[in-house]
């Protein structure tokens, strides 16, 4: 964790809350996703809700919420992709940033028409 700006989210019910810093390593407003790095995101609250989600069939291993369903994040290696809408506060950009195409790639998103 380092210092800089943070960032509160959280699922629709509010079993999980999610704390950030920094920015994330990429984004795409098309899909809805926010890339992070895996040690800048953490569970703030509720990890206790977080359960994996046996049927899904990307890459990495996604997690959703116990209560409201609301996916979580997905892991894959040190990266985690998280909806975007579970952080109202971060970036009103709706285009990509960051190593966005990449990181849409490895997470299974690659097939997205343009
Ligand atoms: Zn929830």
């Amino acid at each position: 964790m380092s210092n800089g700006p943070y960032w509160q989210g959280g699922c629709d019910c509010e079993s999980v809350e999610l704390l950030a810093v920094g920015t994330p390593l990429g984004a795409d407003g098309r899909l809805g996703c926010l890339w992070w790095c895996e040690d800048d995101v953490q569970v703030a609250f509720g990890l206790g809700a977080l359960v994996v989600e046996a049927d899904y069939q990307g890459p990495g291993q996604a997690w959703r919420c116990r209560s409201c369903a609301r996916r979580i994040w997905v892991a894959l290696d040190d990266i985690v992709e998280t909806p975007q809408a579970l952080w109202p506060e971060v970036l009103g950009d709706e285009g990509d940033s960051g190593d966005s195409a990449s990181l849409r790639e490895r997470f299974g998103h690659g097939c997205l028409a343009p």
